[in-house]
């Protein structure tokens, strides 16, 4: 497309081809019509759901091809992307190849958003939606227009654009995953953070460097670079961002100036105060943070970083994070049973998100299993089994972990669930775990993989928990 005009501008009479009609290809399809584009969408797929949501966009305006998508259609001038489309997707490819741009949803949220309106992005293996969502609370404590965007709740391209009467929120705080990331050139975020990085989506992004990189393009030019100081990744990519911009690093122990952390039972500024060689300022207790355990604090300081780099007051900061509820779960405490906690952590879905549960609690009867996605469990295991009481595993990849717990734990007891229906298992898995259990324990739905071999995703894995659960005789 022509460079001389505004995109916005550029994008009328435009041939624009939408790949994916997932969560974020329709109401990508919808701007792009309101901005005047001529728009395709196509998508591999022709089922029932997807036909539906086609016939709606065909009503709109939009053509949609479903069943083959591997070139774009003749004459496109840009290609969208679902940010799940890899990039050796053949449509993908031949759009590189004839030199069509390809960009993503959170991209072109970018382009179109008003040059007023401020973006405050996080990206992470694990606690991007944690932090957003604690992010959203302190702005709007601070009296800021604010919203949080990404997997939860509301897409960006929705957010980002002014309604109907012209209106749009001042500040996003945005959750971007390695994919969007990858599909953005052009983002300038006010401040941003990479929360932590572990393996996780190698096979999309071809290993652990390019998935690193993707992440690290949040620290874009300008940007204001937050890093967690106890993450070797998160700290060198910050430092590959602009040097030009105040580097903020954030960690569980005493903070030194340029830093935020804890000191005592406090979370402590000494980056965002007038003098940080002499003065600190107190943000909040430990015990505003729900729940606080070590990784959410970490989660609670990015957030806190991000908010005051607009300003946002220590008390707002303090307010904000009394207001956050977790979403469900993610450490949610389902009940206490004969002195036993059993917690779901169902979105536990790698094995950095189930070392940070399992580092959280002292001794655990520890429910996992699922779809490894090729991840690696040794480490995980090992650095697992002193607080282990016992373990009970279930679904497809299971024998892996069992495998791991034989050599790293073997005096741990391990019982292995067979059955694959996700509700008659999971009967199974909580009355094997509470025979394990002892006063005190805590039994922990931290699975480490996926859930779909046996559930339509984590939340279904984590309400069969909880529904067990709360059956047990208290
Ligand atoms: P994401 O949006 O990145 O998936 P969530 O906030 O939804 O992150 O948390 C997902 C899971 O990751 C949680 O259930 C918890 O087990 C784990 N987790 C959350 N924050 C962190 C963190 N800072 N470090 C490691 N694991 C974390």
């Amino acid at each position: 497309m022509s460079e001389t005009t505004s995109f916005p501008t550029r994008l009328s009479g435009r041939a624009v081809c939408v790949a994916g009609l997932g969560v974020s290809g329709p109401p990508v399809a919808r701007v792009l019509l309101a901005h005047g584009a001529r728009v395709t969408v196509v998508d591999g797929r022709d089922d029932d759901a997807t036909r539906r949501v086609a016939a709606d966009l065909r009503v709109e305006g939009a053509e949609v091809e479903l069943g083959a998508a591997d070139v774009p259609p003749p004459g496109t001038d840009l290609v969208v992307t679902s940010p799940g489309w890899r990039p050796d997707s053949p449509l993908l490819v031949a759009a590189a190849e004839a030199g069509i741009e390809v960009i993503g949803d959170v991209e072109l949220a970018w382009r179109l958003k008003p040059a007023d309106q401020i973006w405050l992005a996080v990206t992470g293996t694990n606690g991007k939606t944690t932090t957003v969502r604690m992010l959203e609370a302190m702005l709007r404590a601070g009296g800021r227009d604010a919203i949080a965007v990404g997997n939860v709740g509301t897409p960006v391209i929705e957010a980002a654009l002014p309604d109907e009467k012209g209106a749009y929120p001042g500040i996003l705080a945005v959750e971007l995953s390695s994919f969007q990331l990858h599909w953005s050139s052009s983002l300038r975020p006010h401040a941003a953070v990479v929360l932590n990085v572990a393996p996780d989506h190698l096979d999309w992004h071809g290993g652990l460097e390019p998935y690193a990189e993707a992440k690290g393009r949040i620290h874009a030019p300008g940007t204001i670079r937050v890093a967690n100081t106890a993450d070797e990744w998160s700290l060198r990519l910050a430092q590959a961002g602009d040097a030009t911009t105040p580097l903020i690093g954030f960690a569980l122990d005493t903070p030194r100036p340029g830093e935020l952390g804890v000191v005592e039972d406090l979370l402590v500024d000494r980056a965002f105060v007038d003098d940080p060689l002499h003065s600190a300022e107190e943000l909040a207790t430990l015990g505003d943070v729900v729940p606080a355990v070590p990784h959410n604090v970490a989660n609670a300081l990015a957030a806190a970083a991000l908010a005051r780099s607009v300003g946002v007051a220590p008390g707002a900061v303090r307010a904000g994070l009394a207001a956050f509820a977790p979403e469900p779960h993610r450490i949610a405490h389902v009940a206490t049973v004969g002195g036993v906690d059993y917690v779901d952590d169902s979105k536990a879905t790698n094995p950095h998100a189930a070392a940070a549960s399992l580092a959280s609690y002292a001794s655990v009867v520890w429910v996992a299993g699922g779809l490894l996605k090729g991840a690696d469990v040794d480490a995980l295991v090992r650095s697992a089994a002193p607080r282990l009481r016992g373990a009970v595993l279930i679904g497809q990849d299971r024998a892996r972990l069992r495998a791991a717990l034989e050599t790293h734990a073997p005096d741990v007891p391990v019982v292995d669930i067979a059955d694959t229906d996700g509700r008659s298992a999971m009967a199974e898995v909580v009355k094997s775990a509470s025979e394990l259990a002892r006063e005190g324990d805590t039994v922990l739905l931290a699975p480490a993989a996926a859930s779909m071999d046996m559930y339509t995703d984590y939340n279904a894995r984590g309400d069969a928990f909880t529904e067990v659960v709360q059956g047990l005789d208290v």
